[in-house]
């Protein structure tokens, strides 16, 4: 009988399938690099302000519901729906458009610049629903052993949704929009996925049916950490035990046999099971020395942008922003088109404003906002020279400034700037990519570094770039599959 869990990473890939395998039997030990738990799902306190670090929504708290139910526990956390879901600004237009769940509000929002805009939105959520609804649990909740049994389960899905694999989520946006900023804002699910609509198959427009008809977007009270007090919580009355600090860089081999992972301090931790939430492509190449996984094949595999992101205790309150905002330029197409590869100037960079003291006054001191601003900029592949940092962070301070009538720039108290330099040091990941390996058809499915081993029996892998993919629900989904693979395998009972 399998007995104890070695878990490599507090991701919340890690932290779900901590407590799925403890409710299982196991007895489970944690390592993690970092000083908290969590991973990019983070937070940031300093002096009177807190932060989410990473994460500042996220949708489909039904995996959540569902995890808390397979592990029959209620989780001390309360979601906090986002209405307006978030709020789009464009350079040149004087005016914001407040992206609305209720689809007669919504509507309001456009009709100026869309003819029968609601009825083309009708027609383009009953598409991405139907999609969602034949596809969702077949294929994103399925664990593919083969390839083969990948492109079968792919045959399930009525042969009508097949012209979306291979068309980008901007070209099925053209199929029912004409204007330029409707394109540009429905397009923006490309961008939550770490990547751009050019890239990203149509497919992904089902996240446009789970933000507006199946779910919406959500905060946490008290700020998105509070999910991880929650686990970490939960997890003291178990037999789960955590180390900080430590990091796995090696392993061992007996007789072909995994018996152990190494760390930096050259102790050897040993388990029945081990389940790595690091990156799965990264780990494979950096720790188990795969040549598949070497430097320059991950290299050449599509990574999500990075992360450049501004941390600011601002003074006063910020009127015009809501608590999810984004700020884009006027040249959407060619900022888009160019950014990953760093073939355009960050002196404009679009960027994301989360206000967590909108919903969440006790983030900031009385008569302040605590602002996190994310710019995705290319990975370290494309720009590794992040000297002019400061000069783009004042940019978009003195944008922001321009942009919400309030002079941020004079009323900053506190200022700290993560790189994609420090966010691939921070969390281990590969060239300092945000939300880890690309979406796109090569890499989903059975083609994305799978969740077990493809030599060691007993190593599995958890987290956003094995399967299903990145975010904050399918990483909760990863944890289930990867669990559910272990079920199988050693014929457990769960
Ligand atoms: C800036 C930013 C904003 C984001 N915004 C959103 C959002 O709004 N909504 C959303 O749904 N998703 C968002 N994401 C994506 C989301 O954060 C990730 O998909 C998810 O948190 C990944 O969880 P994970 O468990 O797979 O990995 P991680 O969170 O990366 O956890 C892996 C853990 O393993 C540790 N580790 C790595 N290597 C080792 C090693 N060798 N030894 C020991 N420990 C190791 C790391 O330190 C880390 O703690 C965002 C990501 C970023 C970076």
């Amino acid at each position: 009988m399998l007995k104890t869990a070695l878990i490599i990473g507090t991701g919340l890939g890690g932290l779900t399938t901590a407590l799925r395998l403890e409710k299982l039997g196991f007895d489970v030990v944690m390592l993690e690099k970092f000083n908290r738990p969590g991973g990019r799902l983070n937070i940031l306190q300093q002096d009177g302000f807190t932060f989410d670090m990473g994460p500042s929504f996220f949708s489909m708290t039904y995996e959540f519901s569902e995890f808390e139910k397979d592990i029959d526990v209620k989780l001390p956390f309360e979601f906090i729906e986002l209405d307006p879901l978030y709020t789009v600004n464009i350079s040149g237009i004087h005016r914001s458009f407040n992206i609305f769940k209720d689809i007669k509000k919504l509507s309001k929002e456009f009709e100026d610049i869309e003819p029968e805009f609601e009825k083309k939105l009708e027609s383009f959520l009953k598409s991405a629903g139907k999609l969602f609804d034949d596809s969702y649990d077949k294929v994103v909740k399925q664990n593919f052993n083969s390839i083969h049994a990948f492109l079968y389960q792919l045959t399930k899905i009525p042969f009508g949704h097949a012209p979306k694999m291979f068309r980008s989520v901007w070209k099925e946006l053209n199929k029912y929009f004409e204007s330029d900023e409707v394109k540009q804002i429905f397009s923006l699910v490309a961008f939550f996925l770490g990547s751009t609509p050019y890239d990203t198959p149509a497919v992904y427009t089902l996240l446009n049916y789970t933000e507006l008809i199946h779910n919406g977007y959500y905060n946490v009270n008290g700020g998105m950490y509070k999910i991880v007090d929650a686990i970490i919580s939960v997890m003291k009355n178990k037999n789960i035990t955590i180390h900080y600090n430590t990091e796995i860089v090696d392993f061992k081999e007996e007789q072909d046999k995994l018996v152990g992972f190494i760390d930096q301090n050259g102790k050897t931790w040993k388990a029945d099971v081990y389940i790595v939430n690091s990156d799965a492509a990264w780990f494979r190449g950096k720790v188990l020395q795969r040549s598949k996984y070497n430097e320059k094949k991950l290299d050449a595999m599509k990574w999500t942008l990075a992360p450049l992101t501004i941390y600011l205790g601002v003074k006063g309150k910020i009127p015009n922003l809501q608590h999810h905002n984004y700020f884009l330029g006027n040249n959407f197409k060619e900022y888009a088109g160019k950014i990953f590869k760093n073939k355009i100037k960050l002196e404009k960079p679009y960027y994301y404003v989360n206000i967590l003291s909108k919903l969440n006054p006790q983030s900031a001191p009385k008569g302040c906002e605590s602002l996190y601003i994310l710019c995705p900029v290319p990975d370290l592949r494309f720009k590794s020279d992040w000297s002019d940092q400061d000069e783009i962070v004042d940019n978009v301070i003195q944008d922001l400034s321009l942009r919400t009538g309030y002079d941020i720039k004079n009323n900053v108290i506190l200022k700290t700037v993560y790189n994609p330099t420090i966010w691939k040091n921070m969390f281990n990941l590969y060239r300092g990519s945000g939300l880890g390996l690309a979406h796109d058809m090569k890499q989903i499915g059975a083609f994305r570094p799978k969740n077990f081993d493809e030599k060691y029996k007993s190593l599995y892998y958890v987290g956003a770039s094995t399967v299903p993919g990145t975010g904050l629900p399918m990483v909760v989904i990863s944890s289930k599959l990867v669990t559910q693979r272990i079920i199988k395998d050693y014929g457990l009972v769960s």
